[in-house]
């Protein structure tokens, strides 16, 4: 897919549309979920004109790889929930759902997340009931 200049990060980026934001280097820019699913959810995105994780993984470069893991761990100790715990995530593509075509990873803590995912064998996704997941570790 080409990248969309006019996606919404993209604007975020360029100052055309306004964020809370929460971090910024040469390579990485963060800023609060406009739809915070919790306490703290901070999108992190490159700079740099790419779709998704796997746009990223093959073109960025091993600065900006790097930048956007140090990001990661910076932030969510800023936040204060690398010792209560918390979750990263990429929607990547039309089966995760992703919204908005500029790569960007979830930074998602400050409550009880939850198990990751309901199994595949539960039909609706979102009526998993507490305690129905099997732990399969
Ligand atoms: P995804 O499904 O991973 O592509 O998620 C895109 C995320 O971007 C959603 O969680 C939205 O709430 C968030 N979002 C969309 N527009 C904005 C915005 N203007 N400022 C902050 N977050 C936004």
């Amino acid at each position: 897919m080409a990248y969309d200049r006019n996606n919404v990060f993209a604007r975020i980026l360029r100052g055309e549309i306004p964020c809370n934001k929460v971090y910024e280097d040469e390579h990485v820019f963060a800023f609060d979920d406009i739809t915070a699913r919790a306490p703290t959810h901070v999108l992190v995105i490159p700079k740099g004109e790419y779709v998704s994780l796997d746009d990223f993984s093959e073109k960025a470069s091993a600065e900006e790889i790097s930048a956007m893991v140090r990001a990661l761990g910076h932030i969510a100790r800023a936040r204060g929930v690398a010792a209560s715990g918390y979750r990263i995530l990429s929607n990547t593509g039309p089966a995760a759902h992703q919204e908005v075509p500029h790569f960007h990873i979830h930074v998602v803590g400050g409550r009880d997340l939850g198990p990751m995912l309901p199994r595949a064998d539960q039909s609706s996704p979102g009526t998993v009931e507490a305690g129905s997941l099997v732990n399969r570790h």
